[in-house]
């Protein structure tokens, strides 16, 4: 087994209970023992988002959720809201030009979070818009979006609420039914920490309602096909689903209950808390602004004078911790630690560890162990 150890915002390292549950024999898609596993995931799935409602789970990873966001709710020439601050609030808005929808930029600068004031001032600038997408936690600048007070400015508009909680999800609060969240869609391999593939998605009665009415402009990720195959008893999937990421899915969800979402989401944020002292204990700047940085990835500004090859490469090729590098413009300029899925003070020790003597060894500190005697602080008593 590869033992470097990933601090990336997904995939992240699979337990292996979740590993082991995919030895399973693979069965009929097209079966009771098939069914009696995909009603029990979909339903651990749903709990997960904290919805009453159906989730269902798709094979492909959460782009195609983000892809069945969209083209189900929105007929072509229909208007929607993006807001971007990052790579993933762009890919909300590519996907539904891609479809052939109007699209209006909410762009919010990066590293800082939209605001309900200004959705709501957008909104009220546009009565057409029919939906509006967010993204919880962006990923690509370690921002957490405020989806719970959106959430409430959108309660007075019909408008649609699609949220992307890919990055999220099982790692900060995400109550699909009290924050009024019409379509929302997560990830195997964030915080979930099963391998990556699969994606769910659940849509609220009112999404529901115009899935009727939109012409369908699309085919593998038609929403109508997944309700008619999960009505079925036993339920089905409508095409042949990735059997062995059910297995994979069930066991990393039921891990989720186990531990308890909320106890689950605290364990994310202290590991956030005590990421972010660890950088600047090591003197080191955070990319975000403090008070909206991420649960789940903390994105801090490279160093000057070093390279991100030299400072990641030395990280994971010599200390065996693998970090992530800033994507489109941020390349070079930021590195990302994923925080997320199975992890403690003992992968933040190991990660900042390797953090602290990279630095030292390219010369930009001279104490490589401020950033581990930082972490010990946060997590002893
Ligand atoms: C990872 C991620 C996605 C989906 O990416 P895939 O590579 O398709 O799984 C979407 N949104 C956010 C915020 C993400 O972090």
């Amino acid at each position: 087994m590869d033992d470097v150890l990933l601090m990336l915002p997904g995939p992240t390292t699979v337990h292996p209970r979740v590993l082991n549950a995919m030895a399973q024999a693979v069965v009929n898609h097209r079966s009771a023992k098939y069914g009696e596993i995909l009603t029990e995931t979909s339903e651990l799935m749903a709990d997960a988002f904290q919805t009453k409602n159906q989730a269902y789970l798709l094979t492909g990873s959460g782009t195609a959720a983000m892809e069945a966001a969209i083209s189900n709710v929105l007929n072509p020439g229909e208007k929607v809201l993006n807001v971007v601050g990052g790579k993933f609030g762009e890919r909300f808005m590519k996907i539904a030009q891609a479809h052939g929808i109007d699209t209006q930029e909410l762009a919010v600068e990066w590293g800082t979070a939209v605001t309900p004031e200004a959705v709501k001032e957008a909104l009220d600038a546009d009565e057409d818009i029919k939906a509006i997408t967010v993204v919880h936690n962006e990923t690509s600048t370690g921002v957490a979006a405020p989806i719970k007070e959106v959430g409430k400015v959108m309660k007075d508009y019909d408008a649609l609420y699609i949220v992307d909680t890919v990055s999220s999800l099982g790692g900060d609060e995400v109550k699909v039914d009290d924050f009024g969240i019409d379509v929302c869609v997560t990830g195997s391999q964030k915080c979930l920490a099963a391998p990556p593939g699969m994606a769910a998605i659940t849509l609220s009665d009112d999404a529901w309602d115009k899935v009727e009415k939109v012409t369908p402009n699309g085919f593998y990720l038609d929403m109508k096909a997944y309700k008619k195959s999960g009505d079925k008893t036993p339920p089905e999937t409508p095409y042949t689903p990735s059997v062995s990421l059910t297995y994979a899915m069930n066991e990393a969800l039921k891990m989720v209950k186990e531990e308890g979402l909320d106890n689950r989401v605290a364990r994310h944020h202290k590991a956030a808390k005590a990421s972010v002292d660890a950088v600047k204990a090591l003197g080191l700047e955070l990319f975000a602004d403090e008070d909206v940085s991420s649960a789940t990835v903390t994105a801090v500004k490279m160093p000057e004078g070093i390279t991100d090859a030299d400072f990641r490469g030395t990280t994971r090729d010599k200390y065996g911790v693998e970090l992530a590098g800033g994507q489109d413009h941020l390349k070079g300029n930021i590195f990302r630690i994923g925080h997320m899925g199975n992890i403690s003070y003992k992968e933040l020790l190991q990660t900042f560890g390797a953090i602290g003597m990279t630095l030292k060894e390219l010369g930009v500190i001279d104490e490589a162990g401020a950033g581990v005697a930082s972490i010990a602080d946060s997590y002893s008593a």
